[in-house]
C-alpha cells in the first residue's frame, strides 16, 4: 500500500530529512585522501545522534554500518572500514535518519581530490538524472515517467542504468512502496498523489549497467568494474510539483 502522509507524518519526515542533508553537509568536509570509511561513519553516526535522530541502515536488514559508503566501482551498500580514500576516487555516501518514528533518505557521490574528466562526467551527468527524475513529479504523474526521465538523461550520456535497485517510498519504514525504478515509461506505474513521500535515486555506471555483489554479501559493484555514481533525495510529492526533504 502506498500511503499519504498526515501533516503531522509530514513534519516529522521534514524534520528527519532535514537532518540527512545536514549530515551530508557536515561530512563533506572530511572527504579527503586518507580518511578510512569508519571514520567517515563515526562522524556520520555523531553527527546524527546529536540531533535526537538515529542513524536508519544501523542493523536494517543486519548492516553492520551506520551509513553505506560505496567507492568507484562499488554501486551500493558499501560497508566502512579500514579502506582509505585517495586523491581520484569517488565516493558515494548513502545516509538515512529516523526521527520521531520517521526516516530519511539521501545518498549523495563526491569527488575525493582531484578526479578524472571520465568520473566528473559520470557525477555530473547522474545528478542531472536525478533532477531530470524529479521534474516529473506532481499530483497526477506516474512512477514511471521518473524512471523514464531518469534512463532517458542516462541513454543521452550513454551511461549504464542500474535496474537491479531502485527508489522506494519513504515513511515510518525506510523502505516503502511504491518501488521507483530508474527506468520506466510515460503514464505507467503508480499515480503520484499529494502527500506520498518518494526516495528518487538514480544509479548511473560509466560503463555496463549490470551490477553483481561481493563476497561480504552486501556490496554491490559494477560488472566491468568501471565507476558509479549514485544521487538521491527523499521528496514530498506535492499538488503542483515537490518539495525535497533532504536538501543540503
Ligand atoms: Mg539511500
Ligand atoms: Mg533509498
Amino acid at each position: 500500500m502506498i500511503t499519504i502522509k498526515t501533516p503531522e507524518e509530514i513534519e516529522a519526515l521534514k524534520v528527519a530529512g532535514d537532518i540527512v542533508g545536514q549530515t551530508h553537509h557536515y561530512l563533506e568536509k572530511y572527504i579527503k585522501p586518507g580518511i578510512t570509511t569508519k571514520e567517515l561513519d563515526e562522524l556520520a553516526e555523531e553527527f546524527i545522534l546529536s540531533k535526537g535522530a538515529t542513524p536508519s541502515f544501523k542493523g536494517l536488514y543486519g548492516f553492520p554500518g551506520s551509513v553505506c559508503i560505496s567507492i568507484n566501482e562499488e554501486v551500493v551498500h558499501g560497508i566502512p572500514g579500514t579502506r582509505k580514500l585517495q586523491e581520484g576516487d569517488i565516493v558515494s555516501i548513502d545516509i538515512g535518519a529516523c526521527y520521531n518514528g520517521y526516516h530519511g533518505d539521501s545518498a549523495w557521490s563526491y569527488p575525493v581530490g582531484k578526479i578524472s574528466p571520465e568520473k566528473e562526467y559520470l557525477l555530473r551527468h547522474t545528478e542531472e538524472s536525478l533532477f531530470k527524475g524529479l521534474e516529473m513529479i506532481k499530483e497526477g504523474a506516474h512512477v514511471g515517467d521518473i524512471g523514464y526521465a531518469v534512463s532517458n538523461h542516462a541513454k543521452k550520456y550513454q551511461l549504464g542504468v542500474v535496474k537491479e535497485l531502485v527508489g522506494h517510498g519513504v515513511g515510518s519504514s525506510v523502505h516503502e512502496e511504491p518501488d521507483v525504478p530508474n527506468y520506466g515509461k510515460m503514464n505507467k506505474g503508480p499515480l503520484l498523489k499529494a502527500g506520498m513521500v518518494l526516495a528518487v535515486e538514480p544509479m548511473l555506471n560509466l560503463g555496463t549497467p549490470h551490477v553483481l555483489m561481493l563476497e561480504d554479501e552486501w556490496t554491490i559493484i559494477t560488472e566491468d568494474e568501471k565507476p558509479s555514481a549514485h544521487f538521491e533525495h527523499t521528496v514530498l510529492v506535492e499538488k503542483d510539483g515537490y518539495t525535497i526533504l533532504t536538501k543540503r
